[in-house]
């Protein structure tokens, strides 16, 4: 850490040239570049983004109304586009004062009420900045969502529907896979998985939720968890590839979860790029459940061979669109997909990082073809997995 702190130190001097490495040794500083906030249903994060990592003070988390983050003794200077106060007032956080300076940096962040919060870093990588991230929880949120959560598992037994939890991928500060012309994995995902939705609820017996329904981001364990609470039937999550050393990549596959690990590298590199948004988005490493009784077994076998099936009759029904190869299914280790409650399935579902099919996906009306096939697909699943829907009974969401 401390010889790469120094790398980079010398790296921006370098590049500031020799009238700022001058005789009093002055030390170039550090540039807060940019300065943005999420807001979630049940939380905003601040997010301060630096040229390098900083050697910042602050509480870890607490409950206060006010959170304070100094980088003392440390130039710190301010981009020309961050201002000297981003104002929020999303009823979570207020406002955050951002004072610079040769001798330190103070970064004050102003809550709406008195609540819980925490201070994490990001590393750089992947593209992103270093990064400090200050997260608020919006006061009550937690008991609301646990409610309306409550509701919706309520509203299933009354109406006797079946759940479809529909994923998308990323959002907030996690971009996901970028494709060119600044089209960015987190929005193409949560515009299919809108359209997923909506086609989902015109059929009879079926109701579609979505896990997140705007930009920010949910740690990927929160996305399956949300669906346990919902008594969900169904988890699709929607993603799209990105092929760093595949060459330029086309076509769409459905992965369902791999106990033993990915049947290969490449599938293994995607679990890995998918599982690290949780790294991107700063939620600490866990442990792996070990809930090993028999029980939790055949829950398990049976969700596996139902995810399979899932899995293959989406494939199916996408293949049917002849602008896309269908790469198959296969199996990895997304993190995303280990809930044994219901079958889950991931659609990587083109390549971003292909021009022509960054074009489809940032595309409306190939949004809702892909939408509407997958929801056949799901439509077909039931029948072939003998789940009985209520028929001649359309629902309202
Ligand atoms: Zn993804």
């Amino acid at each position: 850490m401390r010889s790469h702190l120094a790398g980079s130190l010398i790296g921006i001097l370098l590049s500031l040239g020799p009238a700022r490495s001058g005789a009093e040794g002055s030390r170039a500083a550090v540039s807060l570049l940019a300065v943005r906030s999420w807001a979630s249903p049940t939380a905003t994060r601040v997010v301060m983004e630096f040229s390098a990592a900083v050697a910042r003070v602050a509480p870890d988390s607490g409950v206060s109304r006010t959170v304070l983050v100094t980088v003392p003794g440390e130039p710190v200077a301010r981009a020309a586009n961050v201002p000297e106060v981003l104002r929020v007032g999303d009823g979570v956080v207020d406002s955050l004062v951002l004072v610079t300076g040769v001798d330190g940096a103070r970064f004050h962040a102003w809550l709406a009420d008195s609540t819980r919060f925490r201070v994490f870093d990001l590393a750089a990588g992947k593209g992103e900045p270093y990064r400090v991230v200050i997260e608020a929880v919006r006061p009550g949120a937690l008991a609301a969502e646990a409610r309306r959560l409550e509701g919706i598992a309520t509203r299933k037994k009354r109406d006797r529907v079946r759940i479809v939890a529909v994923d998308a991928g990323h959002g907030g500060e996690d971009k996901g896979a970028r494709g060119p012309r600044g089209v960015l994995e987190k929005n193409v995902t949560l515009a299919i998985a809108g359209a997923l939705a909506e086609e989902l609820n015109h059929i009879p017996g079926v109701r579609a939720v979505l896990t997140r329904d705007g930009d920010y981001f949910i740690p990927l364990r929160d996305r399956y968890h949300l669906a346990e609470k919902m008594k969900a039937d169904l988890f699709i999550s929607i993603h799209a590839n990105s092929s760093r050393r595949r060459g330029r990549g086309s076509g769409t596959e459905v992965y369902f979860l791999s106990l033993r690990g990915a049947g290969d590298q490449a599938d293994a590199d995607l679990a890995d790029l998918e599982n690290a948004a949780d790294l991107v988005g700063g939620v600490p490493d866990q442990t792996e459940d070990h809930l090993v009784n028999i029980l939790y077994d055949v829950k398990r076998t049976s969700a596996l061979q139902q995810s399979q099936l899932l899995a293959e009759t989406l494939l199916d029904h996408v293949a049917s669109d002849r602008r896309l190869e269908s790469r198959g299914v296969k199996q990895a280790g997304f993190v995303v997909l280990k809930s044994v409650e219901f079958p889950s399935v991931l659609v990587e579902t083109a390549f971003i990082n292909n021009p022509s099919e960054a074009r489809l996906l940032n595309n409306r009306a190939f949004q809702k073809s892909m939408a509407h096939q997958l929801a056949a697909g799901v439509q077909s699943y039931f029948e072939r997995a003998r789940i009985d829907l209520m028929k001649g009974d359309a629902t309202t969401p």
